[in-house]
C-alpha cells in the first residue's frame, strides 16, 4: 500500500495535523488556534483548510486517507456529532459536510478513542490487550481498545467513563447531567471546586503547586480531587477490569496521581489487591494526533 495518512485532531483550543508515510513516519505536522466563538463554520473551514494544507505536502499527487479526531462522538446511524464538549458540533453532520469538501471518505472518531489507540499500538499500552485510556485536561474522556482496534460500544460511547453522575448535588455538566466525573476531576472540574470552597480563581497547576508547598486550602481540594479520581477510576475497573490504564491529558504529569492516586483507585475498586498498572502515557500531546492518521486501519 502506497497511502499516505493525514490525521486531525480537534481540540477545544487547538487544530493539529500530521502527514505520515506509507511506513508511518511523520513528514509534516502543524498546529493552529481553533477559530474563537464556538463557531461551527469556521471549524469546517479551519480543518479543511489543514486537509488541504497536508495533502498539498504529498510527494506527487500520492493516495491519502482522512482520519480526524474530534471532542465528541459520532452517532453511528445518522453521522450526527452527539455529545461534544465543543459544542457548536453538536447534531451537526460534520464528517458529511467535510467528506463533501474533501470528495474523499473521512474517518472521524473521538478524540480520547484516538488517544487510546495510539498509546495501545506504540505507547503505554502496547504489551497488553485490553487497554482503557484515560484524558483528564480541560475535560474527561476516555476510549477502549481491545487487541489493538477501538472497541466504539453498540451506542458509539464505550469509554466515555466522565459522564458517569457521581454526585446528583453536583454541579451541572454541559452533558445535561449532575455531578459528572468530568465536573469532579477535569483541570477546570477541580478549578471549580477550589473556587465554591475558597471563593478565589485558581489554575489546576497553581493548587499543585500550592499543595506541595504545604498550603491547607490546596491540600483539602487536591486530596479530594485524587479521592475522587479513586472512586471514579477503581468503580471503572471494577466494571471493565482491564489488562492497563493509560493516564493522558495535562493532568496526567502531576506525579500524585501515580502514587496517592493509584492508592485511592486500589481502595475504591471491587478488592484492594488489584495490580492493575495505571501508567503515564508515552506519546504526550501527539497521541491524538498520530491516533486520527492511524485510524484507517
Ligand atoms: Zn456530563
Amino acid at each position: 500500500m502506497n497511502t499516505y495518512r493525514i490525521g486531525i485532531d480537534l481540540g477545544g483550543t487547538k487544530i493539529e495535523s500530521i502527514l505520515l508515510s506509507p511506513d508511518l513516519r511523520e513528514l509534516c505536522r502543524e498546529r493552529i488556534p481553533t477559530p474563537a466563538g464556538n463557531h461551527y463554520d469556521l471549524i469546517v473551514k479551519a480543518v479543511y483548510a489543514q486537509i488541504r494544507a497536508m495533502a498539498e505536502k504529498i510527494p506527487g499527487n500520492g493516495d491519502f486517507t482522512v482520519g480526524i479526531g474530534i471532542p465528541g462522538a459520532v452517532q453511528k446511524e445518522t453521522g450526527l456529532v452527539h455529545n461534544a464538549n465543543t459544542t457548536c458540533l453538536i447534531g451537526k453532520p460534520f464528517r458529511t459536510d467535510l467528506e463533501t469538501l474533501c470528495q474523499k471518505r473521512v474517518i472521524m472518531e473521538n478524540d480520547a478513542n484516538c488517544f487510546t489507540l495510539t498509546e495501545a499500538l506504540q505507547g503505554a499500552g502496547k504489551d497488553y490487550g485490553m487497554v482503557f485510556g484515560v484524558i483528564m485536561g480541560t475535560g474527561c474522556g476516555g476510549g477502549l481498545c481491545i487487541n489493538k482496534k477501538i472497541w466504539g460500544g453498540a451506542n458509539g460511547i464505550a469509554g466515555e467513563w466522565g459522564h458517569f453522575s457521581v454526585d446528583p448535588g453536583g454541579r451541572t455538566c454541559y452533558c445535561g447531567n449532575r455531578g459528572c466525573v468530568e465536573t469532579k476531576i477535569s483541570g477546570t472540574g477541580v478549578e471549580a471546586s477550589y473556587y465554591e470552597i475558597v471563593g478565589r480563581h485558581i489554575k489546576m497547576k497553581d493548587l499543585v503547586q500550592g499543595y506541595r508547598q504545604g498550603d491547607e486550602l490546596c491540600k483539602t481540594v487536591f486530596l479530594r480531587f485524587l479521592e475522587d479520581f479513586g472512586r471514579a477510576l477503581g468503580g471503572l475497573i471494577s466494571v471493565l477490569d482491564p489488562d492497563a490504564v493509560v493516564i493522558g491529558g495535562g493532568l496526567s504529569h502531576i506525579d500524585e496521581i501515580y502514587t496517592l492516586g493509584v492508592q485511592q483507585v486500589r481502595k475504591y475498586a471491587f478488592h484492594k489487591n488489584i495490580q492493575t498498572p495505571i501508567l503515564k502515557n508515552r506519546l504526550g500531546d501527539s497521541s491524538g494526533v498520530v491516533g486520527a492518521a492511524l485510524l484507517n486501519g
